[in-house]
């Protein structure tokens, strides 16, 4: 048994997230820019590689794996991909593999990705009106992404629905879309949107719905009990005692969860980033190509890991967005 990875601040790093592509079929619009620059096939790294490198992570003691993007399912061949990592569900080293996905593509993969292994997937969905999701998604249709679902749960796929809170744009679905979530045994969490890529910032405020406004709209209406697990991550959940529906909440700027942080992420070419909020990484994709050796993989996630900081600096509260980072979600795989 190798030694596990451990930061300097005593954390042990046991979940992985991986983006497989940059591209994606939507552009939403806290997301990406209409007209977006894909990076070239080259500099992403191949599905053999992807392997390599998760493999090595859950070498290394990853239990959890999730892979992202971009929109994982539009990278082509991607099966492949989750079909090999099959192997490690069956050794019992790896735990669970799950996706984030927007859904469009689930129709598609979902029976492949429950025969992968896949149990839990995560759908990001805004609103359930047809043409607000066709503004945010921009390029995005409702009814294919329902369709998704459907399959995803046919298929015996576990489905959290992912909302971003957007103050304005889906403050009066609140009760709607949970609603509809608990009628269809889904899980939901609302993600507050951060300050990423090279959107405005003026933009950015103005689309800030705090969380905790939020909660405190949902206990007009419901019992709402603090939960006390935690993934290590920025999640914190509740329970709606009427239905009995798990409820989180992302709260990265209003929250800081750093201590208990669990996870780092890495891009689809190979930059390590050991924290979302910070611009620092380290790139893997060089050691990963220089040599078949694992042992130089190894030590270069070794050395990526011992540069782990305590924790992000996004900060609302000066009616600024400070701590702000340029890259767009999809680079690093939300
Ligand atoms: N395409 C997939 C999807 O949409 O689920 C996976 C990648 S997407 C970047 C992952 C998550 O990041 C989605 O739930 C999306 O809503 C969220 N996201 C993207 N940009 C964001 C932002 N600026 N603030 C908060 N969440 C964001
Ligand atoms: Fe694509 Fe997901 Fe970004 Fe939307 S949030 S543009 S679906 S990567």
């Amino acid at each position: 048994m190798k030694t596990p990875l451990i930061d300097p601040f005593q954390r042990a790093i046991s979940y992985l997230r991986v983006s497989v592509t940059d591209r994606c079929d939507f552009r939403c619009v806290y997301c990406m820019s209409e007209n977006m620059t894909f990076l070239p096939k080259k500099e992403l790294l191949t599905l053999e590689e992807l392997d390599r490198l998760c493999s090595t992570f859950i070498g290394l003691g990853v239990e959890k794996l999730r892979i992202t993007g971009g929109e994982p399912l539009v990278r082509r061949g991607i099966m492949t991909f989750f079909d090999a990592m099959t192997r490690h569900l069956g050794s019992g080293a790896l735990r669970e593999l799950t996706l984030t996905t927007n859904g469009s593509q689930l129709g598609r993969f979902a029976d492949d990705l429950y025969a992968a292994g896949v149990r839990r997937v995560n759908v990001s969905l805004d609103t359930l009106d047809d043409q607000k999701f066709a503004d945010i998604t921009r390029w995005g249709r409702l009814p294919q992404v329902l369709k998704g679902i459907d399959a995803a749960q046919n298929a015996g796929l576990r489905v959290k629905i992912n909302a971003v809170a957007l103050k304005g744009f889906n403050e009066d679905e609140l009760f709607n879309i949970q609603d509809w979530c608990a009628a269809r045994d889904m899980d939901l969490t609302f993600i507050e949107v951060m300050p990423m890529g090279d959107i405005g910032n003026e933009d950015r405020l103005d689309q800030y719905w705090k969380l905790t406004d939020l909660r405190a709209r949902l206990t007009e209406r419901f019992t709402v009990t603090d939960l006390p697990e935690s993934t290590g991550g920025p999640a914190r959940y509740v329970r709606l005692e009427e239905t009995g529906q798990k409820i989180g909440f992302i709260t990265p700027l209003s929250h800081n969860f750093c201590e208990s942080c669990n996870r780092v992420r890495i891009t689809c070419t190979g930059e390590i980033y050991t924290c979302l909020g910070q611009e620092g990484h380290s790139d893997l994709r060089a050691p990963l190509r220089s040599s078949p050796d694992d042992a130089v993989l190894e030590q270069a996630i070794r050395n990526a890991i011992a540069l782990k900081p305590k924790g992000h600096d996004f900060d609302y509260s000066r009616q600024d967005v400070s701590g702000r980072v340029s890259r767009h979600m999809s680079h690093t795989g939300g």
